[in-house]
């Protein structure tokens, strides 16, 4: 069984990612989107388990130290980590993992793995970015300012990754990012045993042998 991808997806929050994601699960079962523990407060309709695993500072820096996180974070004041052990075991089973991390996480998993891929999911305007926040109406008005200059540092970095994905619409967005998937399941690198097959295949074709 070939192993799946492990894709890394990234963007600004109110970039709608988080709907993408949703929509991209819905629509295929290829994927596993790995659940990452925070030290963040849920928010209304957020549950312990789907959205998140909400933990304290205590539990979240104990799965640290006992390397339980393949990568960990601190956004806005809180830790956020992905559990390892999920990760792994479902690229085992050749499910295409998806993590949906801001960008410190996303070089980590870079650095650690380096055949995951990465891709920033942007809206087409920074205007857009902050009527979405605005509109979400969730969060109080410091934590969206501290959100928007988080984003401000966060667009530096957009270049690390390997693909940039402008969300103007939701369903078009979904089947990009499931295309860009398709594709790099064909790269070369990852089909090395079956090329070998096909060259040791061939070898009876050779003239002369
Ligand atoms: P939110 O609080 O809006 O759910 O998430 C805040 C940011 O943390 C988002 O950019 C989200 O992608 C990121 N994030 C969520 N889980 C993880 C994680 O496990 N590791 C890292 N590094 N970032 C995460």
């Amino acid at each position: 069984m070939s192993k799946g991808i492990l894709a890394v997806v990234s963007g600004f929050s109110g970039a709608g990612k988080g709907t993408v994601m949703k929509r991209l699960m819905e629509s295929h079962d290829n994927y596993a989107l790995s659940i990452s523990v925070t030290t963040r407060q849920p928010r209304e309709g957020e549950e312990d388990g789907r959205e998140y695993f909400f933990r304290t500072n205590e539990e979240v820096e104990e799965m640290i130290r006992e390397d339980q996180l393949l990568e960990h974070a601190k956004y806005v004041d809180h830790y956020y980590g992905t559990p390892r052990r999920y990760v792994e075991d479902r690229l085992a089973e050749g499910k295409d993992v998806i993590l949906e991390i801001e960008i410190q996480g996303a070089l980590q998993i870079k650095k650690k793995v380096p055949e995951a891929v990465l891709v920033f999911i942007t809206p087409p305007s920074m205007e857009d970015l902050e009527k979405r926040l605005t509109g979400r109406g969730t969060e109080e008005p410091e934590v969206i300012a501290s959100r928007l200059s988080r984003a401000s540092e966060e667009a530096k970095g957009i270049e690390k990754y390997d693909y940039i994905l402008v969300n103007d619409n939701v369903e078009d967005c979904v089947k990009t990012l499931h295309n860009l998937i398709l594709s790099e399941h064909l790269r070369t690198q990852r089909n090395m045993d079956f090329i070998r097959k096909i060259q040791e295949e061939s070898r009876i074709f050779k003239k002369g042998e």
